[in-house]
């Protein structure tokens, strides 16, 4: 039968209001992608009382996964023949970016902020997806950030260098931040200086252990890059971790234990890292996200029979 577009849209009561809803403009039709996406972009779940929405700021191009997402040069063979098991053409993987929003009842937190909006890349979808969540950017009174990769902090400022969230203050580590605004090389990358350097005034800078706000507290995991740090939402008996980029490949990061990533910047703090928190996350059967995780992002890990750890998908819950 097939229902047109601007049927689809009144369904989900954006017709009409499609351009402004939540104040956000939700571009009807982008780069040839619908409005409602599949799976509508995005997965709420509950930890306690806390809502925790993951959100997707869309797929990149189709590309070679390897060596980037597992770097071993000795494991090359391995790494594809478990990717081609698990029915993935090595050659051509779309990645995934989740932006994550924590709705505590009294503060709404986004963890990391996507790429930013560009014509021509198919990410940047994070604020369409968050409108369709029922958010809008002025809603967000916090903005962790987990580390300074540009596709966790290009999202924080538009084209005009306007911030994004205009009534966040945003947090990081400490030692993050340091790494890049006073680098080596004694050039603050461009990236950096827009989205990170021009919110200076808003700029909280945490260590690990610390509160974000109640519920919600850092986790250092450095590795992938100096200072990152992840995120452990508690709400009483109830936990879950953000791990940001900490985790590395759902596949490969997780059944290698001594796998890393082509961009990890210490790879063997990395592959440490990485191993003490799945030991965590398993023994306490928490729930789970990670930034690259495939949609929608969020199950368990668990120990494998062998070595290493797997992957277990959480249905969306309706
Ligand atoms: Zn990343």
């Amino acid at each position: 039968m097939g229902i047109s577009r601007r049927e689809a849209l009144k369904a989900f009561g954006l017709a009409g209001a499609a351009a402004t809803l939540g104040g956000v403009s939700v571009n009807a039709q982008t780069a040839g992608t619908l409005a409602i996406p599949n799976g509508a972009g995005f997965n709420r779940i509950k930890v306690g009382d806390i809502t925790v929405v993951v959100l997707s700021d869309g797929q990149g191009n189709p590309g070679a996964l390897l060596p980037n997402w597992g770097a071993n040069p000795e494991l090359q063979d391995q790494f594809k023949a478990t990717l081609v098991e698990n029915f993935i053409d090595p050659a051509a993987v779309r990645n995934n970016f989740h932006p994550v929003l924590v709705d505590t009842g009294k503060n709404k937190v986004l963890i990391d902020s996507g790429s930013g909006v560009n014509a021509n890349a198919p990410t940047g979808k994070l604020l369409n997806h968050l409108a369709l969540a029922g958010y809008k950017p002025e809603d967000i009174d916090t903005v962790f950030l987990t580390h300074f990769h540009g596709d966790h902090i290009n999202g924080m400022t538009n084209a005009d260098s306007k911030a994004i969230f205009p009534n966040a203050r945003v947090i990081t580590g400490e030692a993050e931040h340091t790494f890049w605004t006073k680098p080596a090389t004694g050039t603050v990358s461009a990236g950096v200086t827009k989205n990170i350097v021009s919110q200076a005034e808003k700029l909280k800078l945490v260590k690990g252990g610390a509160e974000i706000v109640p519920g919600l507290t850092t986790v250092e995991s450095f590795g992938h890059t100096p200072g990152h740090q992840s995120v452990l939402v508690s709400s009483g008996s109830n936990q879950m971790m953000l791990f940001g980029d900490a985790a590395g490949h759902y596949l490969l990061s997780l059944q290698y234990p001594t796998a890393y990533l082509g961009f990890d910047n210490d790879k063997p703090a990395a592959v440490k890292t990485r191993a003490a928190l799945f030991a965590r996350v398993a023994a306490e059967k928490m729930l789970v996200t990670a930034y690259h995780f495939p949609f929608p992002g969020v199950g368990y890990i668990r120990k494998r029979s062998g070595e290493g750890y797997e992957f277990v998908p959480a249905p969306l819950q309706f």
